[in-house]
């Protein structure tokens, strides 16, 4: 299975430089091929990718406008070609109705401002040593935390908007199947807890990312009150970024031991699919974004194939909250606001999110014992469903 590796890297100030440029030009084409293919689009005009690539890459090296391209790595353009064709697909594919999901925004152009990055796949870096090889950036000190487990078939390089720079390697890593136990799960997102577990267990968002949340607002209503230009401003901003990187490790931290426990106590491990939950079509929506569930989702997903054990995705609609899980009676829509009910059918209490995650197992277990009936294997996930997971795990 193919996972990310990421690592610290400590490019010299001269590197910095040459990096800079990198990512300036790999910005730049990509920009570029947005806005061509956006030209032929309004013109009606049908373009090809290599035809898109030879105009932003090739021909464009030819003007003055756009002669140092031929600065930077090949690759790097290449592979920034590739990253807008996706991005211009998932856009356009869901223009036309041919993709599941909330409905994709036209892709913004990339700015100067913010997470730099430059891709390069096999044979457009290497390995000398304990050293990172970039072309025209020269051997990067790598700080190797951990081993990498095989030979990494492509690596991005990052700059963070505070100012840290890391390697991410894409390597193929053997799966270890863990011995199989007869325990299966049914997880529900939850707005007041991360999850609710079908056992009735419910893990919160740790302490101290909400304690890290606070700060970061905070700092955002500082920076919002310093004046454009100053230099305040730009000590303000390094502080959000700062922040926000404390953040995002702090909860991507948390995601990885959250999954890792589900994922090593069950068989099966069943959750919603955010892209048809009913949560997702409420207003609520971009809370429940930023309570970094589908992140948990990933991660749960990943260690489920290193570890063998079953994840899958409930895709299509069930009004999970409003079904008695004991008696199956369809109760009706039920507000957010209310956190218990007693089902009129059969009078067994329930607590909302609880009841939605046993109700999640039990679609999750009928599910892929029609698939078992079938005669094909269970899938990994719900087909169609696997599309939306994986769109995003590739940014
Ligand atoms: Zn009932």
């Amino acid at each position: 299975m193919q996972v990310r590796y990421r690592y610290r890297i400590s490019p010299t100030l001269g590197q910095q430089q040459a990096l800079a440029r990198a990512f300036g030009c790999a910005r730049v084409v990509y920009n570029d091929c947005l806005r061509v293919r956006d030209e032929a689009y309004v013109n009606g005009e049908k373009i090809s990718d290599t035809e898109t690539q030879r105009r932003v890459i090739t021909l464009a090296q030819l003007t003055p406008e756009r002669a140092w391209l031929r600065e930077v790595s090949s690759v790097a353009l290449v592979q920034a070609c590739q990253d807008a064709r996706r991005a211009y697909r998932n856009w356009f594919d869901s223009l036309q109705g041919r993709r599941k999901g909330p409905k994709i925004r036209h892709q913004k152009p990339r700015r100067k401002r913010g997470r730099q990055s430059i891709r390069l796949t096999r044979n457009g870096f290497s390995l000398h040593g304990e050293r990172l090889y970039v072309p025209k950036v020269g051997d990067i000190k790598v700080e190797w935390s951990r081993d990498l487990p095989s030979v990494p078939s492509s690596v991005t390089v990052i700059r963070e908007p505070d100012g840290r720079y890391y390697a991410s390697f894409v390597v193929e890593r053997d799966t270890v199947p863990l011995p199989s136990c007869d325990r299966e799960i049914g997880i529900d997102l939850g707005l007041n807890a991360l999850i609710v577990t079908s056992d009735g267990e419910s893990i919160p968002n740790p302490r101290f990312l909400r304690k890290a949340q606070r700060r970061l607002k905070r700092a955002h209503r500082v920076l919002s009150r310093r004046q454009k230009g100053s230099a305040n401003r730009v000590k303000a901003r390094q502080r959000v970024a700062v922040l926000h990187r404390k953040v995002r490790e702090a909860r991507l931290d948390h995601a990885h031991k959250t999954a890792l426990r589900l994922v090593r106590d069950n068989q099966a491990v069943y959750a919603e699919d955010l892209a048809v939950s009913g949560l997702m079509r409420t207003r609520l929506a971009k809370s429940v974004a930023d309570a970094g569930w589908s992140q948990l989702v990933r991660c749960i997903q990943q260690k489920a194939a290193q570890y063998g054990r079953e994840f899958s995705k409930i895709g299509r609609f069930e009004p999970t909250s409003q079904v008695c899980s004991g008696c199956g009676v369809k109760d009706g829509p039920k507000p957010l606001s209310i956190r218990e009910w007693t089902c009129t059918a059969c009078g067994m209490v329930h607590d909302r999110d609880v009841n939605a995650a046993r109700n999640i197992l039990a679609a999750g277990r009928a599910d892929s014992l029609n698939a078992c009936e079938a005669g094909v294997r269970p899938p990994l996930t719900v087909a169609g469903s696997a599309e939306a997971g994986t769109h995003r795990s590739v940014a």
